[in-house]
């Protein structure tokens, strides 16, 4: 392939930093300073360096993130703290992205990729990847709940959600507070939140814990990620 495009697929920067680095005489292939950008490379086989440092051409990355409070799901923010801002600039890359949101109150499994076709299949409302969530609730999640959440509830400002699983875990029946999940098969804005707004409750605590196939582990402290294992990227194919 061309150097450009190494360095565009792999993450290293734009078409433009290329032109700019071979201008400046910084990328060189085994030791040879490169003239153009249009020289072609193997990234098996070649030794790339920037600047001297040697680029591991890698084209599709996958990172999951235990989400905590107070960062918002965005790649860049003049103000506020970004899911980006949590991830190691070894492992920042101009194209990597997280898939879907989380409210920035919302904690929990939140998947960052580089990958745009799965992130787009991932979300597509077609696709119906479920989603489960566990919450606290103020109030006391009842049956009657189970079941409106079962049938698919309409708000009364006309927004349809597809039907969904309420599952009651504890009800504290003097504090009147509840910790339930949730699986959800589509991804509407603030959409756990709506649900309970629907049934006259309020979301005290939102936490995701999975995603399709992927799970968020026990281990991994809120605030850290991980990269996935190649089973777990195989499996969300
Ligand atoms: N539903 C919500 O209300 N908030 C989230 O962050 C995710 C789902």
């Amino acid at each position: 392939m061309r150097i450009d495009k190494l360095i565009t697929t792999g993450g290293f920067g734009s078409r433009k930093d290329a032109r700019q680095w071979v201008k400046n005489k910084q990328l060189q292939v085994n030791q040879v300073v490169v003239k153009t950008t249009k020289q072609q490379v193997d990234p098996e086989q070649d030794e790339i360096r920037l600047a001297g440092k040697v680029l591991t051409y890698q084209p599709l990355v996958y990172f999951m993130l235990n989400k905590p409070q107070g960062v918002i799901t965005a790649t860049e923010d003049a103000k506020q703290r970004t899911v980006l801002d949590l991830i190691a600039v070894a492992d920042q890359r101009t194209d990597l992205a997280p898939v879907g949101r989380l409210d920035k109150d919302t904690t929990g499994l939140l998947l960052l990729t580089n990958d745009g076709p799965l992130a787009h299949r991932l979300l597509s409302p077609k696709s119906h990847v479920a989603k489960w969530y566990q919450a606290e609730i103020d109030g006391i999640v009842t049956a009657e709940d189970q079941t409106r959440f079962a049938a698919g509830i309409t708000t009364q400002h006309g927004t349809v959600f597809q039907p969904a699983t309420l599952k009651i875990l504890s009800v504290d029946a003097i504090q009147k507070r509840s910790i339930i999940q949730v699986q959800l098969h589509e991804g509407q804005y603030h959409e756990v939140k709506r649900l309970f707004r629907a049934v006259g409750k309020t979301v005290l605590h939102l936490q995701r814990l999975s995603m399709g196939t992927l799970t968020l582990p026990v281990k991994l402290p809120v605030g850290q990620y991980r990269a996935l294992t190649a089973e777990e990227i195989r499996a969300l194919q």
